[in-house]
């Protein structure tokens, strides 16, 4: 399953978000073959459609997807230089899919800052700056052996060289290998270098109690969107402290909770949402008498993938996809007035799940 990694320096609110995400944790019950890692934490991805779906059908049980996030600790300046637990977390982040980046910008005199004093920038760019020499390291000793290659006319060698000069000028310059411009081609090359500016990256803006409900007074909040703008990153702003307690509450006291705070979704399941689908990740349903069902698909998977997720059968036996859009579906009020208002649709083994199709699948066994 594709996971996203929590990183940030020591300090800035990193446990306490992960302990509330470890504690909403999904139901077991719904992943008996799900292992147990202690730095893993799934979480069920809130979707209100899912009610809605339930309403309308009235299902015996109404079931989640759910989403991994990976705890990863252990940054200090000069990770790459193997201080601190320096390489193991780089290895923990070459295995994670995404990264959400925890900034402090909470200030609490209590609470020691690493470097002295709250900066979320100087923050981000310690870490980034680590990340940023590892794989610059990378790209060098690539570097070092296509280049005798290329001399040599070897075509292959000569591409290769070409993107990677590219990429370590970027790094040189501190950028991110993301925001370097490849085509298509050069991307399925960058792609098989795992570097790790080249992850999708989000930002948790962790702020005070006092701030939570108007989070756009602060100025470090501020600082924070203006730079992941310039990235195109998106920043989720949340209290991780209040996180911690919301997660103990059922749903209705969370409402009213919620409410008293004067947000309208808490911000760990805007978190949620929000790295599904930095991920790429969307969700289908299936919506029987026994189940309503919420899955998660990868963007760009086709209806036989898509069935494969519920059974590998459902994708070797594949006929039809019997699809409706959510929005029909709750339109129309049942399936039957859906089928007769044609919104119900027979896809076929090339159809592109889309996000919110309710499916039902043909196969033979
Ligand atoms: P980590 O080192 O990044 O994992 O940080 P911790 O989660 O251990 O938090 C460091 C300290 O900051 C702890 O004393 C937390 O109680 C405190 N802290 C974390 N989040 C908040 C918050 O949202 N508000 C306030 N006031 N303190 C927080």
């Amino acid at each position: 399953a594709l996971t996203a990694g929590i990183v940030g320096l020591p300090n800035v609110g990193k446990s306490t978000l992960f302990n509330a995400i470890t504690q909403a944790g999904a139901e077991s019950a719904n992943y008996p073959f799900c292992t147990i890692d202690p730095n893993v934490g799934i979480v069920d991805v809130p979707d209100d459609r899912l009610q809605k779906l339930t309403e309308l059908v009235k299902p015996k049980k109404t079931v989640p997807t759910h989403f991994e996030f990976t705890d990863i600790a252990g940054i200090v300046k000069g990770a790459s230089k193997g201080e601190g637990l320096g390489n193991k977390f780089l290895s923990h982040i070459r295995q994670v899919d995404a990264i959400c980046h925890v900034v402090r910008c909470f200030a609490d005199e209590n609470i020691t800052h690493v470097s002295g004093k709250v900066d979320p920038i100087a923050d981000i760019e310690t870490i980034n700056l680590e990340l940023i020499l590892a794989d610059l390291e990378s790209v060098d000793k690539r570097l070092e052996r296509v280049a005798k290659l290329a001399k040599q006319k070897d075509k292959e060698a000569v591409y290769e060289h070409e993107v990677l000069v590219k990429l370590k000028e970027a790094l040189e310059n501190e950028l991110p290998a993301r925001t370097v411009e490849v085509t298509e081609e050069q991307a399925k090359f960058v792609k098989g270098m795992h570097l790790l500016t080249s992850k999708p990256v989000l930002y948790v803006a962790n702020v005070s109690e006092d701030d939570i409900a108007d989070p756009s007074d602060n100025e470090y909040v501020q600082k924070v969107r203006e730079f992941a703008g310039n990235e195109g990153a998106e920043v989720i702003v949340v209290c991780a402290k209040i996180e911690s307690e919301i997660v103990e509450l059922d749903a209705d006291e969370k409402a009213m909770f919620l409410e008293e705070l004067g947000i309208e979704e808490s911000g760990l399941d805007q978190l949620i949402r929000a790295a599904y689908s930095l991920l790429g990740l969307a969700t289908y349903f299936t919506a029987g008498e026994q189940e309503v069902r919420a899955w998660t698909f990868r963007l760009g998977m086709k209806a036989p993938q898509c069935a494969g997720i519920i059974h590998t059968d459902f994708e070797r036996g594949f006929i039809r996809a019997e699809t409706v859009s959510y929005e029909d579906l709750l339109d129309a009020k049942s399936m039957g007035a859906a089928r007769e208002a044609g919104k119900v649709r027979l896809e076929g083994k090339e159809y592109l799940v889309k996000d919110g199709d309710v499916i039902h699948f043909r196969f033979n066994v």
